[in-house]
Formats: structure tokens, C-alpha cells, sequence
């Protein structure tokens, strides 16, 4: 049996006999717990209720030579399905390449119009060792983790100043860390500048780029209908166009956020900060552009390359305070933040490739909607064996909520004769 059509139970039973999970960590799934009411209460304000997502696994998606087992938290039916088969193809291929850049978050604290512009950079630039001083002073845990203040640069926005600090973070996202850090130098440099900043946070744009790339035999991207070269064919054009239609590039672009956003979410790190530098990181050329691209090579493979920020951490942020999200950091092995960075662009280059594939052959709906099905017949009302019956019932015919109706009604008609 494939590990699609195992239930819940023998899925974590397999990875736990694969060492992939712990037998912990799968008690711990298996209980599909809700949060504690006093964790649940205190994580945020105003504290109502409890909202239940899915879990589901990327299995063996080769980054560098490991497989690695991806967690993916997602309410989108096919988000799961369409990165295994992309991860079945990357491996058949030898897997994803991915690199990870220097882990580092950029702070900036920024003076509205000072009087006289150029003195008072040269100001804040003379000031460069006691920057470092009051950075090390305001946060000394992470300069004793060997990280902290790395480089400062000055520079004129029009009649603002800016001075940018780049800080290491460690093993954190880092957020809180860098704005602890901007706002204690913001006040040392007021005294200096005789000025108040205008504002002292961290930037969600500006980082580097973690690199994925994946080659392709073309006869491994064969569908039913059409053969791989061909399928190889339409992708490269497929990318082409998404370089020249932004339309094209945004949806591109949300299908490759598809998983990065569902890895994000399950190990409990900040997707907004994700989303926000990626799709930042998208437009720099001031054209928004696809995050993946896909060429044909002399010899007919196809070669893919992603390249995106990925401001995420391995520690802090609300991981900790989540049981599920600890569960999942240690399912998807992330050690380090540059072992998460490179599953997250190795996924979102493998999800953009299924994308593509379906595109170019069969059209996406096809798979869609056969996973939609379920969705639709738990939205009728369907429950336990129910589901399978009404999501195989829409399968022969047009996929509505009023046929889920009616085929559920005509269910338990038959069940009740
Ligand atoms: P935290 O504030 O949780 O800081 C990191 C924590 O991890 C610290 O308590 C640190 O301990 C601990 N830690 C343990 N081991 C390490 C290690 N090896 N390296 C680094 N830290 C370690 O998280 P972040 O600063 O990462 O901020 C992330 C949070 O900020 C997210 O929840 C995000 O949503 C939020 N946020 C995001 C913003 C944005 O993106 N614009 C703005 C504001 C907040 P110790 O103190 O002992 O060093």
C-alpha cells in the first residue's frame, strides 16, 4: 500500500519504524491535541477559541543527499499531494542542491530630515565602536551565542538617514532580538545626533537568498498522455512566460508559497515575515518576477533554480510555546536555520515543479479537483465512511456543493432502506 492510502495511525507507525518520528512525538500527533487553555490564552490577546489545521508529511524530499521528511500544516487539499509527487520526481533525479547564505537580519533606525544631512552621517559613522558597544550591551546573551551586531552602514534616503544595522541572530528568526538591539542604539544616537529617530525596527526585506537548483532527465516528467521531453518543453515555456507576464508570475509565485507557507506554519514561525521579504525579494527589479525558473539544457534536461529570503529560525518565536511545532522542527530534522532554508527552497522549487507539470499536461484541475472532493463532502455534511462514499460519487460527475448534498442525502437513504 502506498503511504497515501494508510490511515493516520500506520502513517506515523511507518515513520516512527523509519526513525523519522519518535514514538513521542507520534503519541503526541496521535492525540491531536489542542493547545493548553493557559498557553492558548496568553500566546495572544483576546483569546476566544482554538482553530485545528491538518498535519500532513512530505516524504523523503532529497535536499543535498538527505532525504529529509517534510511537515506541512495546510487547509489546501492538494498542497501535500502535489510536493510529494515533485519530491518523487526530484529524487528519481538525484534530488535538490541548496544553499543557504549567511543567516542574518537587518535592523534600521532612521532620522527624519536632520538639519544638516551630511554631518550627521559622518556622525553616526564616527560613532561606528560605540554602536557596537551599546548593540553588545542591549542584547549580551546572543553576542555570548557568537552572534549580535555584524555591520552597520550609513546612507541618505532622499532628506532621511538611515543607519542599518546587520545583526546574527543565531539560531532565531530574530525579530524581537533586532529590534531590541535598533531601539537601544536609536536612543544612544539620539544623544549624539540631538535628535529622536523616526522609528527603530527591523527590515523583512533585505536578506539574502537561500539557492535550490534541481536537474531533470525529461523522460522522468512523462505523464499519461504526454511524453516527457515534451512535458520538459512547455515548462521551460511556461517559466519563459512568467518572466514576461507578471499575472502569469503572481500565481507562479503563490504556488511555490503553497508549501513554503505550510512547512512555515507547522514548525511555528512567523509566515507573514516569510511572505513578506519573499514577495519584497520577487520585485527588486521593480517587475515582479517568478521566485523559479526552468530552462532546457543542450541535452534536453530540464534545469530548475529558485532563489528566495527566508527569515526563519529554529529557536524563540512562538516554536517554543507550540508542542506540535517542536514535534515537527525535529520530524523535519531542521537542526539549524540553514538546514530549514534549504528544505523550504527545495520544497517550494519541488512544488513549483508539480505545478508546472500539471499545467503543461493534464491542466490542474484534474488532481485538484479529486482532492477537492473530500473538502466538498465534509462541507455537505458527511462524516466517517461517508466522505469516501460522496467524494467518489462527485468523481464520476461535476464537482458541487449541491451534488455533495444530494449524493449524501441518497447515501444515507440507501443506508436507512
Ligand atoms: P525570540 O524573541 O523568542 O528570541 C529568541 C530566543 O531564543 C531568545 O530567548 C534566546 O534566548 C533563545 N535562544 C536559545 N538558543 C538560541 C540560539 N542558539 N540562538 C539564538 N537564540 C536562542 O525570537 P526572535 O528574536 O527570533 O523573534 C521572532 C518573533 O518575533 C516571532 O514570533 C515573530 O513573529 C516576532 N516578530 C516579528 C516581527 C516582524 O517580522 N516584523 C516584528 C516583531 C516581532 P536568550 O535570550 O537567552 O539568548
Amino acid at each position: 500500500m502506498k503511504f497515501y492510502q494508510l490511515t493516520p495511525d500506520e502513517r506515523r507507525k511507518l515513520l516512527v519504524d523509519q526513525g523519522h518520528l519518535t514514538p513521542a512525538d507520534a503519541a503526541l500527533l496521535a492525540q491531536t491535541p489542542m493547545l493548553a487553555p493557559d498557553v492558548a490564552a496568553h500566546l495572544i490577546e483576546n483569546q476566544i477559541g482554538q482553530f485545528a489545521l491538518p498535519l500532513g508529511v512530505v516524504q523523503d524530499l532529497v535536499v543535498n543527499g538527505q532525504a529529509v521528511q517534510v511537515p506541512l500544516v495546510t487547509e489546501e487539499p492538494s498542497v501535500v499531494a502535489a510536493a510529494n509527487n515533485g519530491a518523487r520526481i526530484a529524487a528519481l533525479n538525484g534530488g535538490v542542491t541548496a544553499t543557504a547564505p549567511l543567516h542574518r537580519v537587518i535592523g534600521e533606525v532612521v532620522f527624519d530630515a536632520p538639519v544638516d544631512l551630511d554631518r550627521a552621517a559622518a556622525t553616526l559613522r564616527a560613532h561606528e565602536p560605540e554602536i557596537r558597544v551599546v548593540a553588545a550591551a542591549a542584547h549580551p546573551s546572543i553576542v555570548r551565542r557568537g552572534g549580535g551586531l555584524a555591520d552597520i552602514a550609513v546612507e541618505r534616503l532622499g532628506d532621511f538617514l538611515k543607519l542599518s544595522l546587520s545583526i546574527d541572530p543565531q539560531a532565531a528568526m530574530g525579530a524581537n532580538i533586532v529590534n531590541t538591539i535598533c531601539e537601544a542604539v536609536a536612543h544612544a544616537a539620539a544623544a549624539w545626533l540631538g535628535q529622536a529617530p523616526l522609528v527603530a525596527i527591523l527590515t523583512n526585506g533585505g536578506g539574502a537568498a537561500t539557492v535550490a537548483t534541481v536537474k531533470l532527465k525529461s523522460a522522468t516528467l512523462a505523464t499519461k498522455d504526454q511524453p516527457g521531453p515534451a512535458i520538459a518543453a512547455r515548462i521551460a515555456r511556461l517559466s519563459a512566460l512568467a518572466q514576461v507576464d507578471e499575472d502569469r508570475a503572481v500565481t507562479h509565485n503563490k504556488g511555490i508559497m503553497n508549501g513554503i507557507s505550510a512547512a512555515v506554519l507547522a514548525t511555528g514561525n512567523d509566515g507573514r515575515a516569510v511572505a513578506a521579504g519573499v514577495h519584497a525579494f520577487a520585485a527588486t527589479s521593480g517587475r515582479y518576477q517568478p521566485l523559479a525558473t526552468w530552462r532546457l539544457a543542450a541535452n534536453g534536461d530540464l534545469c530548475g533554480r529558485i532563489a528566495l529570503p527566508l527569515q526563519v529560525g529554529v529557536v524563540g518565536g512562538a516554536t517554543g510555546a507550540l508542542p506540535v511545532a517542536q514535534a515537527a522542527m525535529r520530524l523535519g530534522g531542521y537542526r539549524d536555520v540553514a538546514a530549514l532554508q534549504t528544505t523550504l527552497a527545495a520544497l517550494g522549487l519541488v512544488q513549483n515543479l508539480a505545478a508546472l507539470r500539471a499545467l503543461a499536461g493534464p491542466g490542474i484541475q484534474a488532481g485538484h479537483m479529486r482532492l477537492q472532493a473530500n473538502a466538498l463532502a465534509i462541507a455537505a455534511g458527511a462524516t466517517g465512511p461517508e466522505i469516501a462514499a460522496v467524494a467518489a460519487g462527485l468523481g464520476a460527475g461535476q464537482m458541487s456543493l449541491a451534488r455533495a448534498q444530494a449524493l449524501l442525502a441518497a447515501q444515507r437513504k440507501d443506508d436507512e432502506s
